[in-house]
């Protein structure tokens, strides 16, 4: 049951996520929190549209869940232009890109999501692209096989990343907008709920939609899915209507906790406390202590934990925090063995 709080999207069925579409805003209007981008890329994209030139390059970061495919969407909605879509694992081959960027009309989008999982022959190729609108191809093959250089219509490039350290300096550098997106507050996942149930025709009580709000994980993609599941519990448990306690019902019987933290959250807390003596222990050791890999620790788990005070990051590992011993029950030992 756990995995109904991953955001990550290979955790989602396409079914799944088909139905995520249903839920996507289109307008900068439609597009509930993140101010701190948005007021500035309003500003960016009116300029750019006034000027009738291509947006810069933007990169969004952040963890799974947050929006940065929807928004990278927005944005292209908003210049009223062209999107093509793709992911840093698909593009295989050079000829795959440019593809894709042979077709891209004047001040088109091209979203690239997983951009840190490119190859870096791929990146390399991205590199000219970018910077001057121009890519070499190979044409002909065996003796007669040569490069030549064709010219690109302008483009903005969107890349998203829940690994903005793993980029390459040079390809980060190319950017010239970078956005950090950041998990979203209660009372705006709640605004999120109430708008996802009204597209799904279901009706929801204010608190009934702060209550799953609250175990969200700060994550829309988490939100609607909870909200699906406990419409469902609404339907052949209730009178289809969701209220505060058809919603602590199906949330309990899915097993999130009060403070949204799932299975996996309170085995890593656990274990850093009862293995490792609350840490610091290392994020590997962690890994195979759980039977979770490196990266969904990191890219999921720990943003999480460490932005609601479960969790510590220091030079020597991670530790588990006071509030944490508390949200398990537990004691902290005296370090001088007391
Ligand atoms: P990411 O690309 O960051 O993994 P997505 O853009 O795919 O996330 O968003 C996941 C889901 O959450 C989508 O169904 C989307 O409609 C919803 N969502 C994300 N951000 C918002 C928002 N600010 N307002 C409303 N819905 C949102």
């Amino acid at each position: 049951m756990s995995d109904l709080l991953n955001p990550e999207k290979d955790n989602f069925s396409e079914e799944e996520l088909r139905i995520e579409e249903q839920f996507r805003p289109q307008s900068f209007n439609d597009f509930t929190g993140q101010m701190h981008i948005l007021d500035n890329l309003e500003i960016f994209v009116k300029a750019a549209k006034l000027r009738g030139e291509a947006l810069d390059h933007v990169l969004l970061h952040g963890p799974p869940g947050l929006g940065k495919t929807t928004l990278a969407n927005i944005i292209a909605n908003e210049l009223g232009v062209g999107i093509k879509i793709t992911s840093g694992p698909v593009l295989d081959k050079p000829g795959d890109l440019a593809g894709l960027l042979t077709n891209l009309e004047e001040n088109d989008v091209l979203f690239i999501d997983e951009i840190h999982r490119m190859s870096p022959v791929i990146e390399e190729y991205l590199y000219s692209a970018m910077e001057d609108y121009k890519i070499d191809i190979m044409i002909e093959s065996g003796p007669n096989a040569r490069s030549v250089q064709i010219g690109l219509n302008p483009f903005t490039l969107i890349g998203a990343t829940t690994r903005s350290g793993l980029l390459t300096a040079p390809l980060r550098a190319r950017f010239g907008i970078n956005f950090r997106f950041e998990y979203y507050h209660q009372e705006l996942l709640s605004t999120i709920i109430q708008r996802s149930s009204r597209i799904l025709g279901t009706q929801i009580e204010e608190d009934a939609a702060i209550e799953i709000a609250g175990r969200s994980r700060g994550t829309p993609r988490i939100a609607n899915a909870l909200l699906r599941r406990t419409r469902d519990f609404a339907q052949i448990k209730g009178s289809g209507k969701i209220d505060h306690k058809i919603a602590e019902f199906s949330l309990s019987a899915l097993k999130v906790d009060q403070n949204g933290l799932d299975e996996m959250d309170n085995k890593i807390l656990s274990t850093i406390i009862d293995k490792f003596k609350g840490g610091p222990v290392g994020i590997s050791t962690i890994a195979t202590a759980v039977a979770e890999n490196i990266g969904t620790l990191e890219e999921v788990y720990e943003p999480y934990l460490i932005q609601e005070g479960y969790l510590m990051r220091t030079p020597r590992g991670r530790e588990a925090t006071e509030k944490a011993y508390k949200h398990l029950g537990k004691i902290k030992a005296n370090p001088q063995g007391g």
